[in-house]
Protein backbone atom coordinates (compact mmCIF):
# COMPACT_ATOMS: atom_id res chain seq x y z
CA UNK A 1 0.00 0.00 0.00
CA UNK A 2 1.51 3.16 -0.77
CA UNK A 3 2.27 6.17 1.59
CA UNK A 4 5.22 7.93 0.80
CA UNK A 5 6.43 9.45 3.40
CA UNK A 6 9.78 8.38 4.53
CA UNK A 7 9.76 5.69 7.35
CA UNK A 8 11.03 7.69 10.42
CA UNK A 9 14.59 5.58 12.16
CA UNK A 10 15.74 6.62 15.05
CA UNK A 11 19.34 7.65 16.04
CA UNK A 12 21.29 4.97 17.14
CA UNK A 13 24.63 4.91 19.11
CA UNK A 14 27.71 5.11 17.09
CA UNK A 15 29.86 1.94 17.09
CA UNK A 16 31.34 -0.95 15.23
CA UNK A 17 29.55 -1.47 11.86
CA UNK A 18 26.64 -3.85 12.51
CA UNK A 19 24.80 -6.14 9.54
CA UNK A 20 21.22 -6.93 11.49
CA UNK A 21 18.96 -9.38 10.20
CA UNK A 22 15.98 -10.97 10.87
CA UNK A 23 16.81 -13.69 12.63
CA UNK A 24 18.94 -11.24 14.92
CA UNK A 25 16.04 -9.27 15.50
CA UNK A 26 14.15 -11.96 16.55
CA UNK A 27 16.81 -14.11 18.35
CA UNK A 28 17.39 -10.59 20.75
CA UNK A 29 13.76 -10.22 21.00
CA UNK A 30 13.83 -13.90 22.38
CA UNK A 31 16.94 -13.73 24.35
CA UNK A 32 19.10 -10.70 23.83
CA UNK A 33 22.57 -12.59 25.07
CA UNK A 34 22.26 -15.06 22.67
CA UNK A 35 21.65 -12.80 20.04
CA UNK A 36 25.10 -10.96 21.02
CA UNK A 37 26.60 -14.48 20.61
CA UNK A 38 25.34 -14.24 17.15
CA UNK A 39 27.18 -11.15 16.48
CA UNK A 40 30.18 -12.44 17.93
CA UNK A 41 30.15 -15.28 15.46
CA UNK A 42 28.84 -17.70 18.11
CA UNK A 43 26.51 -20.44 15.67
CA UNK A 44 24.54 -23.53 16.88
CA UNK A 45 25.84 -26.43 14.80
CA UNK A 46 24.38 -27.20 11.25
CA UNK A 47 21.50 -29.12 11.51
CA UNK A 48 19.46 -32.14 9.34
CA UNK A 49 16.25 -30.22 9.88
CA UNK A 50 17.57 -26.95 8.55
CA UNK A 51 19.35 -28.57 5.65
CA UNK A 52 15.76 -30.21 4.60
CA UNK A 53 14.37 -26.45 5.02
CA UNK A 54 17.12 -24.75 2.94
CA UNK A 55 17.09 -27.04 0.06
CA UNK A 56 12.83 -27.02 -0.17
CA UNK A 57 13.35 -23.16 -0.22
CA UNK A 58 15.46 -23.45 -3.00
CA UNK A 59 13.44 -25.90 -4.73
CA UNK A 60 10.13 -23.19 -3.88
CA UNK A 61 11.96 -20.73 -5.67
CA UNK A 62 13.30 -22.70 -8.80
CA UNK A 63 9.22 -23.85 -9.26
CA UNK A 64 8.43 -20.39 -9.02
CA UNK A 65 10.99 -18.99 -11.37
CA UNK A 66 10.84 -22.27 -13.59
CA UNK A 67 7.48 -23.81 -13.64
CA UNK A 68 6.76 -26.94 -11.55
CA UNK A 69 9.34 -29.75 -11.42
CA UNK A 70 8.26 -33.52 -11.78
CA UNK A 71 9.09 -36.11 -9.57
CA UNK A 72 11.38 -37.99 -11.67
CA UNK A 73 13.61 -34.61 -11.87
CA UNK A 74 13.43 -33.58 -8.41
CA UNK A 75 16.35 -35.31 -6.92
CA UNK A 76 18.37 -34.24 -10.01
CA UNK A 77 16.86 -30.67 -9.43
CA UNK A 78 18.23 -31.01 -5.55
CA UNK A 79 21.75 -32.00 -6.40
CA UNK A 80 22.22 -28.96 -8.71
CA UNK A 81 21.18 -27.25 -5.54
CA UNK A 82 23.15 -28.57 -3.46
CA UNK A 83 26.22 -28.31 -5.88
CA UNK A 84 25.26 -24.51 -5.99
CA UNK A 85 25.27 -23.28 -2.70
CA UNK A 86 24.71 -26.35 0.00
CA UNK A 87 28.28 -28.42 -0.20
CA UNK A 88 29.92 -26.77 3.33
CA UNK A 89 26.56 -27.67 4.96
CA UNK A 90 26.44 -30.84 3.39
CA UNK A 91 29.79 -31.36 4.60
CA UNK A 92 28.87 -29.72 8.13
CA UNK A 93 26.31 -32.63 8.67
CA UNK A 94 28.21 -35.13 7.37
CA UNK A 95 25.43 -37.04 5.45
CA UNK A 96 26.26 -39.71 3.10
CA UNK A 97 25.35 -39.68 -0.41
CA UNK A 98 23.28 -42.55 1.02
CA UNK A 99 21.54 -40.75 2.97
CA UNK A 100 20.41 -38.03 0.71
CA UNK A 101 17.91 -40.32 -0.70
CA UNK A 102 15.52 -39.36 2.54
CA UNK A 103 16.58 -35.71 2.50
CA UNK A 104 15.40 -35.46 -0.93
CA UNK A 105 12.35 -37.60 -0.14
CA UNK A 106 11.32 -35.27 2.72
CA UNK A 107 12.05 -32.20 0.39
CA UNK A 108 9.45 -34.00 -2.15
CA UNK A 109 6.72 -34.12 0.22
CA UNK A 110 7.08 -30.46 1.29
CA UNK A 111 6.90 -29.63 -2.24
CA UNK A 112 4.08 -31.45 -3.23
CA UNK A 113 2.14 -29.36 -0.14
CA UNK A 114 3.83 -26.24 -1.40
CA UNK A 115 2.67 -26.49 -5.27
CA UNK A 116 -1.01 -26.36 -3.48
CA UNK A 117 -0.39 -22.82 -2.13
CA UNK A 118 -0.96 -20.80 -5.39
CA UNK A 119 1.07 -18.65 -6.76
CA UNK A 120 -1.76 -16.04 -7.93
CA UNK A 121 0.21 -12.44 -8.40
CA UNK A 122 3.85 -14.29 -8.03
CA UNK A 123 6.88 -11.20 -8.37
CA UNK A 124 9.83 -12.47 -6.84
CA UNK A 125 11.85 -15.57 -5.24
CA UNK A 126 14.55 -15.05 -2.16
CA UNK A 127 14.50 -11.35 -3.07
CA UNK A 128 17.01 -9.59 -1.45
CA UNK A 129 16.56 -6.43 0.47
CA UNK A 130 19.12 -3.74 2.13
CA UNK A 131 19.06 -0.41 3.68
CA UNK A 132 21.23 1.65 5.40
CA UNK A 133 19.34 4.09 8.38
CA UNK A 134 22.59 5.15 9.71
CA UNK A 135 26.53 5.54 9.29
CA UNK A 136 27.31 1.98 9.84
CA UNK A 137 23.88 -0.08 10.12
CA UNK A 138 22.33 -2.15 8.19
CA UNK A 139 19.74 -4.12 7.76
CA UNK A 140 19.64 -6.99 5.19
CA UNK A 141 17.08 -9.59 4.25
CA UNK A 142 15.93 -11.98 1.85
CA UNK A 143 12.00 -12.57 1.77
CA UNK A 144 11.15 -16.00 0.17
CA UNK A 145 8.78 -14.44 -2.02
CA UNK A 146 6.59 -11.32 -2.89
CA UNK A 147 3.13 -11.12 -4.03
CA UNK A 148 1.05 -8.29 -5.80
CA UNK A 149 -2.37 -8.26 -4.35
CA UNK A 150 -3.85 -5.83 -6.87
CA UNK A 151 -4.87 -2.85 -4.78
CA UNK A 152 -4.32 -4.58 -1.85
CA UNK A 153 -0.99 -3.82 -2.41
CA UNK A 154 2.31 -6.15 -2.04
CA UNK A 155 2.12 -9.08 -0.02
CA UNK A 156 5.87 -10.63 1.29
CA UNK A 157 5.90 -14.19 2.58
CA UNK A 158 7.87 -15.95 4.75
CA UNK A 159 7.64 -20.05 4.44
CA UNK A 160 8.63 -21.77 7.47
CA UNK A 161 9.11 -25.69 6.71
CA UNK A 162 8.56 -26.57 10.30
CA UNK A 163 6.22 -25.25 12.65
CA UNK A 164 4.84 -21.60 12.57
CA UNK A 165 6.75 -20.76 15.34
CA UNK A 166 6.30 -16.95 16.75
CA UNK A 167 6.92 -14.83 13.20
CA UNK A 168 5.87 -11.13 14.48
CA UNK A 169 8.83 -10.11 14.89
CA UNK A 170 10.64 -11.88 11.77
CA UNK A 171 8.16 -10.24 9.81
CA UNK A 172 7.58 -6.91 11.28
CA UNK A 173 11.72 -6.57 10.11
CA UNK A 174 10.74 -7.68 6.60
CA UNK A 175 8.10 -4.56 6.69
CA UNK A 176 10.37 -1.88 7.88
CA UNK A 177 13.32 -3.48 5.68
CA UNK A 178 10.86 -3.11 2.54
CA UNK A 179 9.65 0.06 3.47
CA UNK A 180 12.99 1.48 4.08
CA UNK A 181 14.13 0.20 0.60
CA UNK A 182 11.26 0.46 -1.68
CA UNK A 183 9.65 3.72 -0.45
CA UNK A 184 6.36 2.21 0.47
CA UNK A 185 4.95 -0.01 3.41
CA UNK A 186 4.21 -3.37 2.32
CA UNK A 187 0.31 -4.31 2.13
CA UNK A 188 0.60 -7.17 3.70
CA UNK A 189 3.04 -10.07 5.57
CA UNK A 190 2.55 -13.57 6.11
CA UNK A 191 4.06 -16.18 7.53
CA UNK A 192 2.62 -20.27 6.06
CA UNK A 193 4.21 -23.07 7.31
CA UNK A 194 4.71 -25.72 4.35
CA UNK A 195 4.33 -28.58 6.94
CA UNK A 196 1.47 -27.92 9.05
CA UNK A 197 -1.11 -25.34 7.07
CA UNK A 198 -0.88 -22.93 9.94
CA UNK A 199 -0.87 -19.72 8.81
CA UNK A 200 -0.38 -16.18 10.43
CA UNK A 201 -0.69 -12.89 8.52
CA UNK A 202 -0.46 -9.29 9.75
CA UNK A 203 -1.47 -5.78 7.55
CA UNK A 204 1.54 -3.58 8.34
CA UNK A 205 0.94 0.37 9.36
CA UNK A 206 2.93 3.44 9.35
CA UNK A 207 2.54 3.88 13.08
CA UNK A 208 3.40 -0.79 13.32
CA UNK A 209 6.70 -0.04 11.11
CA UNK A 210 7.89 2.97 12.95
CA UNK A 211 7.39 1.06 16.34
CA UNK A 212 9.54 -1.53 15.09
CA UNK A 213 12.21 0.60 13.82
CA UNK A 214 12.53 1.95 17.75
CA UNK A 215 12.68 -2.05 18.47
CA UNK A 216 15.49 -2.32 16.00
CA UNK A 217 17.30 0.78 17.00
CA UNK A 218 17.14 0.42 20.51
CA UNK A 219 18.23 -3.37 19.92
CA UNK A 220 21.24 -1.65 18.03
CA UNK A 221 22.44 0.61 21.30
CA UNK A 222 22.03 -2.05 23.72
CA UNK A 223 23.83 -4.65 21.70
CA UNK A 224 26.90 -1.97 21.20
CA UNK A 225 26.84 -0.67 24.34
CA UNK A 226 27.58 -3.81 25.92
CA UNK A 227 29.93 -4.63 23.36
CA UNK A 228 31.69 -1.39 24.34
CA UNK A 229 31.51 -2.05 27.68
CA UNK A 230 31.99 -5.59 27.71
CA UNK A 231 29.41 -7.04 29.58
CA UNK A 232 26.51 -8.98 28.82
CA UNK A 233 22.90 -8.88 28.28
CA UNK A 234 19.83 -10.07 29.99
CA UNK A 235 19.26 -14.19 29.34
CA UNK A 236 15.81 -15.02 28.73
CA UNK A 237 15.07 -18.43 29.34
CA UNK A 238 12.53 -20.40 27.17
CA UNK A 239 11.72 -23.55 24.94
CA UNK A 240 14.72 -22.14 22.35
CA UNK A 241 17.38 -22.41 25.05
CA UNK A 242 17.21 -26.04 23.96
CA UNK A 243 19.32 -25.29 20.78
CA UNK A 244 21.20 -21.87 22.01
CA UNK A 245 24.86 -22.20 21.03
CA UNK A 246 25.46 -21.02 24.31
CA UNK A 247 23.26 -23.30 26.50
CA UNK A 248 26.48 -25.49 28.10
CA UNK A 249 28.28 -21.85 29.50
CA UNK A 250 24.56 -20.45 30.43
CA UNK A 251 22.48 -21.54 34.32
CA UNK A 252 19.69 -19.76 33.02
CA UNK A 253 19.25 -21.86 29.63
CA UNK A 254 20.12 -25.31 31.75
CA UNK A 255 17.64 -24.66 34.27
CA UNK A 256 14.85 -24.26 31.65
CA UNK A 257 16.16 -26.52 29.28
CA UNK A 258 15.76 -28.91 33.04
CA UNK A 259 12.20 -28.25 33.36
CA UNK A 260 11.33 -28.55 29.84
CA UNK A 261 12.69 -32.50 30.17
CA UNK A 262 11.10 -33.09 33.31
S1 LIG B 1 20.66 -20.73 26.83
FE1 LIG B 1 18.71 -19.64 26.77
S2 LIG B 1 18.88 -18.03 28.34
FE2 LIG B 1 20.96 -18.80 27.91
S3 LIG B 1 21.77 -17.40 26.37
FE3 LIG B 1 20.86 -19.15 25.29
S4 LIG B 1 18.75 -18.54 24.81
FE4 LIG B 1 19.54 -17.15 26.40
Amino acid sequence: MSDAAPIRFPDVRPGEPMVVSGTLFQTYERCPEQAAGRLRGVYGPESRASFVGGLAHRVFARHLAAGPIGPDRLPSVCREEIGASMNPKLAALGLKPSQLEAVVGEVGALYERFKTLGADGFEGAEVPLEAEPADGLTLRGKVDAVFSDGPAGTRLVDWKTGGLGEPEAQLGFYALLWALERGEIPGRVEAVSVSSGERYEEVPTRTGVEEVAGRVAAMVDRLREAFERGGSLPRDAGPWCRWCPLLDECDEGRAARAILDA
